[in-house]
């Protein structure tokens, strides 16, 4: 397993010479040693990407960028099942999510290899004498930067349309999980990803990333993370005119009407905010439910609920497995007792279930009712296994409630009535919206947030506009 940075096409040691541990959630059990990453080391690997852009990368057709990408999928195919199973234990999900999403990351490589050579310029009717034209052209060296949460899927949301637009970058995994990122740039190299095209720099936010965004050599700076820390960095890449595309928070509605087909939208509604253990930027943790339908939702919503599987995310059956960090248990846990403080009701969960693993951040999902818009629970990220069910008494006001939050990533839309998804789709206020489902996240469509959740659209071939030039040239024909 690789423990050192990935810099130049090969490991590295930290120059400070740091390592930190990095502990399974499940049962805090020691996983690796893993060299810490600090701004000595975002010098080198910028240095590293810098060189490589004028090196045999900068020759390379699209076509064949496009090869390397589609190299880089197999591999991951090839290594599925360990690079699940370091992913499962970094993060703590469940093996077999663990593996779709190795399926997932693969997918996105082979999407964007074949996007490569199909993302091109124009010509232009222009009023001179003569021909104007676009050229695409690569940014130059990119600072990605990824959370927790889902680590090898979203790098593979950047380094796809990056790598496919010709740009080297620098990855800057979390420190909670850079095992499967410095795995990929093993896997990248063996596909032929020439040397500094990708450097992996685990290491924490402040000194390590924040040095990547600062850096003078960076041209642009593609983030997802908490809507904070994007605020930051999108003021402190202010200073270098730097490219900025963020990735951030959401507090996504799931609008029930009347009409709706209750079992499969109880169903579907609970995985939309429970998978992963809710800590999911998507997550649907609002549902706002017609008052009419409203008691009987809340039911069939509890008792199904109470049927998830809590547990070890290697034991077979498991449905959740345990919070990332003792920290991010206890601010989950804060957000129940708040809720239980302002007068929600709390329906299930919330709590340790018994039989796991002592040293494991375990929660059973939650399931408040009788909440209102004013709450903490309703109008903050809680980034857990936690939903808020709100009544409304018509369209208008399911509408206002909605819209009603800091945050415009993703929400979800229950009715059969085409008129109303028409008029609802049109006025909520969010990047992606699913009717009848809770599946708004595909890879070939576009993916981002309205407001606070964010800047720029990841996925489809919109992506591959983030990481390119546009450069018009005009001829004359004297
Ligand atoms: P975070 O903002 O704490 O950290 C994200 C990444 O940024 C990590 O790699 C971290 O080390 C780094 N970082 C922290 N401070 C930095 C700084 N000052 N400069 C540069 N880098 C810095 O977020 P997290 O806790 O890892 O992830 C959870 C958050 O991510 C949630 O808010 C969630 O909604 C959001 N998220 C959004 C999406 C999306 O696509 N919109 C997807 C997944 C997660």
């Amino acid at each position: 397993m690789l423990t050192k940075l990935w810099i130049g096409g090969g490991p590295a040691a930290a120059l400070s010479g740091k390592i930190y541990e990095v502990r399974n959630p499940a049962d805090g059990s020691l996983l690796a040693e893993v060299a810490e990453g600090g701004a000595a080391d975002i010098d080198v690997a910028v240095d590293a990407a810098v060189k490589a852009a004028s090196g045999p990368w900068s020759r390379m057709t699209a076509r064949e960028r496009g090869r390397i990408l589609l190299r880089i999928a197999g591999l991951i195919r090839d290594h599925g099942d360990s690079l699940a199973l370091l992913e499962c234990r970094t993060a703590g999900k469940p093996l077999g999510d663990a593996k779709d999403e190795m399926g997932l990351a693969a997918d996105t490589f082979e999407y964007y290899g074949g996007a490569a050579n199909k993302h091109f310029g124009e010509t232009i009717p222009v009023a001179g004498a003569g021909l104007d034209y676009t050229l695409r052209e690569p940014v130059g060296v990119c600072g990605l930067i990824v959370p927790w949460n889902f680590p090898l899927v979203i790098a593979a949301w950047k380094l796809g349309p990056a790598l496919a637009c010709g740009n080297t970058v620098v990855l800057k995994p979390s420190p909670e999980t850079p095992l499967t990122a410095l795995a990929l740039a093993k896997l990248a190299a063996e596909a032929g990803l020439p040397e500094g095209v990708l450097n992996v720099v685990p290491g924490p936010g402040p000194g390590c990333g924040d040095a990547l965004v600062r850096h003078p050599l960076v041209r642009k700076i593609s983030f997802t993370g908490s809507t904070a820390t994007g605020t930051g960095i999108m003021k402190a890449a202010a200073d270098g005119i730097k490219r900025v595309s963020l990735e951030l928070g959401g507090k996504s509605p799931n609008i029930v009407f009347d009409d709706a087909d209750l079992d499969l939208c109880v169903e579907k509604s609970v995985w939309s905010v429970f998978y992963n253990a809710g800590q999911d930027c998507c997550a649907r943790s609002r549902i706002l439910v017609h008052r009419k339908l409203h008691d009987a939702f809340v039911r069939k919503l509890v008792a199904r609920t109470k049927k998830f599987v809590v547990g070890h995310p290697e034991k077979k059956g498991t449905q959740i497995g345990p919070i990332i960090s003792a920290r991010q248990y206890d601010k989950i846990a804060a957000y129940v007792a708040a809720g239980r403080a302002e007068g929600a009701k709390l329906l299930c969960g919330g709590v340790r279930p018994k039989g796991v693993p002592a040293k494991g951040h375990y929660l059973t999902p939650a399931v408040f009712a009788g909440a209102n818009a004013g709450m903490k629970i309703v109008r903050e990220e809680i980034f857990g296994p936690v939903v808020a069910v709100l009544p409304f008494k018509d369209e208008a006001e399911a509408i206002s409630l909605a819209n009603d939050s800091a945050y415009g990533l993703s929400a979800s839309v229950w009715t059969r009535d085409v008129g109303r998804v028409l008029r609802v789709t049109r006025a909520v206020q969010s990047g992606v919206i699913s009717v009848n489902t809770t599946s708004s996240v595909h890879l070939e469509a576009p993916f981002g947030g309205f407001k606070g959740s964010g800047l720029g659209r990841e996925l489809g071939l919109k992506a591959l506009d983030l990481y390119s030039e546009v450069k018009n040239v005009f001829i004359s024909n004297v």
